[in-house]
């Protein structure tokens, strides 16, 4: 009966599409987790994010978990994460992540862990970072550090959404900014995003970051631009 109570006071619902979830169900329910577009990109080598980034930032490698379409399951996902503060999906994401990519050899070679940051406007607003729990859980399956003081955004200014990709890029590049780089020289690191879209986030931090002597980058995101 306590339980009943709880449900009623919290609800356990799914992260997609409202519905209860069963005890057995964890953020996700099972319907919802079968029809998840994953990118298996990992085992196909396919790597779409370094492809989107060559001429801009050089990458070792880099993997999403999960295809984005707009009006589609994991749009509502990434939603009910930014916008609804349902900070579990973060979390949970990255444990599915990190444990896939364990698969793979270069995970091996991964030093640190560097989330992008939010400015401290979006933080007050929105109460979190929601690549933190994606970020943590990186962290703890890989057993490196998490690397949270090299980086930081400034707060954005309204009008860039009217500029091209190229002047925008120019702006993101101005508010990120690097700091403590002593933390990360000769270090391979993996920066995580939750959505991959144009790049230009990435290639903003990956540039300022690359001011630490013989750095390698690797890249990371919840899910990317199909
Ligand atoms: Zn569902």
């Amino acid at each position: 009966m306590i339980k009943d109570f709880i449900q009623l006071l919290f609800p356990r619902i799914c992260a997609s599409c409202d519905l209860n979830l069963q005890e057995s169900e964890e953020v996700i329910c099972l319907n919802c987790l079968h029809e998840l577009p994953l990118t298996y990109d990992h085992e196909t080598n396919e790597n779409s994010i370094q492809k989107a980034l060559r001429g801009r930032l050089q990458i070792e490698n880099s993997s999403s978990l999960l295809y984005f379409e707009k009006a589609g399951i994991v749009q509502a996902l990434i939603h009910d994460l930014k916008y609804r503060g349902n900070q579990k999906i973060s979390n949970y994401l990255g444990g599915w992540h990190a444990e896939l990519l364990k698969s793979v050899n270069w995970h091996k070679s991964i030093e640190a862990i560097v989330p992008i940051p939010v400015s401290k406007n979006r933080l007050k607003k929105r109460g979190f970072n929601q690549v933190q729990g994606y970020a943590e859980a990186f962290a703890e399956i890989f057993k490196v550090p998490l690397v949270e003081d090299v980086l930081w955004r400034a707060s954005t200014n309204s009008t860039q959404v009217f500029k091209s990709r190229l002047a925008r890029t120019e702006v993101t590049n101005k508010n990120y900014h690097a700091k403590n780089l002593d933390k990360i020289e000769g270090k391979h690191i993996l920066i995580l995003d939750d959505l991959m879209t144009t790049g230009a986030t990435i290639e903003a931090c990956g540039n300022v970051l690359k001011e630490a002597k013989n750095l390698k980058i690797s890249v990371a995101t919840m899910a990317i631009v199909a």
